[in-house]
């Protein structure tokens, strides 16, 4: 058997940052992909953000190929018949270095596997990895190919269904609560017009989420980021609400959000470039399996990294990080030449100390506070109640402005919002 030290699965952002960092080191490291090329099978709506990994990777980001720096953000309730926007920018997000970008993965991803690559990674696309060879309860390498490859350590990083992280014994199928699903379109756009439709300048870009009658009132929400010359805009919708009486087609759910009057003039006289659609873990803490076992370590999505807050949805610095503390752990497992699960446990606290398990624990509530459908249906039909009735100049005279909103917001609302409110108090 052909041997490495060690064998990455997937040339995702997980992989090629753990592959960045092991041949940084010297190690002897091979990332295999399915895909044609990093990044080709790679699908994120796409927005990096860069303070958490910033320290961890410190001479890599100057030429990275960001899209835009984020300085305008946007929150949109989406009722049937109108909407309520929050939008927030000014100068501090303008600030060098910059908090957040947006990224198109088929060119980011390639640049980060050819900055593995320099380093002496050897990046494997075309080859999908069959499983794991296990022995006596070890792994020991993995079957690629037709042909088995044996490693002291395999880092798996296949993504959200990772199904080597299942054939090892490390996790069982998840939930369709567990899970959702993104739909995402690139459609290409004049910058001329970027910069005029969303009023940035070069190298600005925009934010924007949508919540409401976008997912029809189902678990999830929509996105539009700004690339350089193209827009991202999709839909992620939890699995277990696409179904039963309210199954519905999701990539429809998307043309109708792009007919949305909110969207089709941002939109307009665009050409679609791209379409995808991927899994997204969605359970947080809960959902998250083991971590590591003898000779085997999961990272990124494959180990249930992403949160979606609402407000952000987060996996591709998670997926960066724990790539880094994967190779961490292979270092200092190395040092004592002692691969089994004990000696990787080093990666359990590795991300324990780190912002990764951090933010897991500080919002391990988060998934059952935002399952409440008052959320994406209830509040933006309500906002855009309460808007329409302060702003109409009706024939007659007009209410005060307390006793319009008192129509809409009674007693009885009052009472259900401070539930959700008091139930809120866990994020
Ligand atoms: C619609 C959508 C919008 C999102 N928006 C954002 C966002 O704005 N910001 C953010 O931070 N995160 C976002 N995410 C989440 C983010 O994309 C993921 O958390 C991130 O991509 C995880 O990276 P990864 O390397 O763990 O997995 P992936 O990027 O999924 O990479 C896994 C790799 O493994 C390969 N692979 C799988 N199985 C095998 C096999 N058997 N053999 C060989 N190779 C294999 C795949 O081809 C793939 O290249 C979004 C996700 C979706 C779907």
């Amino acid at each position: 058997m052909e041997r490495f030290e060690v064998i990455i699965i997937g040339a995702g952002l997980a992989g090629l940052a753990a592959a960045y960092t092991l041949a940084g080191e010297g190690i002897e490291v091979v990332v295999l992909e399915r895909g044609e090329f990093p990044g080709a099978k790679n699908v994120s709506g796409g927005r990096l953000y860069l303070n958490p990994v910033r320290p961890l990777f410190p001479s890599l980001w100057e030429d990275a190929p960001f899209e835009r720096k984020i300085v305008h953000e946007g929150i949109t309730l989406l009722a049937k018949e109108g909407s309520v926007a929050l939008e927030y920018s000014g100068e501090e997000l303008r600030r060098p270095p910059g908090h957040s970008f947006s990224v198109l993965r088929s060119r980011f991803d390639r640049w980060l596997a050819e900055r593995a690559e320099e380093r002496g990674a050897a990046i494997l696309p075309n080859t999908l990895v069959e499983r794991p060879l296990v022995e006596q309860g070890r792994v020991i390498g993995v079957r690629a190919g037709g042909e088995d490859l044996a490693a002291d350590v395999v880092i798996s990083c296949d993504g959200a269904l990772s199904l080597t992280a299942e054939k090892a014994g490390l996790r069982t199928p998840g939930f369709p609560r567990d899970y959702a699903v993104g739909v995402k379109e690139v459609i290409a756009l004049d910058p001329g017009k970027i910069a005029d439709r969303f009023h940035v300048s070069e190298g600005e870009g925009s934010a924007r989420l949508y919540l409401g009658e976008v997912t029809k009132g189902m678990f999830g929400g929509g996105f539009l980021y700004t690339n350089r010359d193209s827009i991202s805009i999709g839909l992620v919708i939890r699995i277990e609400d696409i179904g039963g009486e309210a199954a519905r087609s999701v990539p429809a759910l998307l043309d109708e959000f792009k007919e949305r009057p909110e969207i089709c003039s941002l939109v307009r006289g665009g050409t679609t470039a791209e379409y995808s659609a991927h899994l997204i873990p969605e359970a947080g803490l809960r959902g998250m399996g083991k971590l590591y076992g003898d000779g085997i370590i999961i990272a990124g999505d494959a180990a249930g990294l992403a949160l979606n807050l609402g407000l952000t949805v987060r996996g591709m610095e998670y997926a960066l990080a724990s790539g880094y503390y994967a190779a961490q752990a292979f270092l200092r497992a190395k040092g004592k030449r002692d691969f089994s699960a004990p000696s990787l446990e080093v990666y359990r606290s590795l991300l324990d100390d780190s912002f990764v398990l951090k933010d897991f624990r500080n919002f391990a509530g988060t998934p059952d506070v935002l399952d409440n459908p008052r959320y994406f249906e209830h509040y933006p039909e309500l906002a855009a109640a309460v808007f329409r009735d302060l702003y109409k100049v009706p024939a007659g005279s007009k209410d005060t402005l307390f006793s319009t909103v008192r129509r809409h917001v009674d007693l009885k609302e009052i009472w259900s919002i401070l539930k959700d409110l008091k139930k809120a108090s866990a994020i």
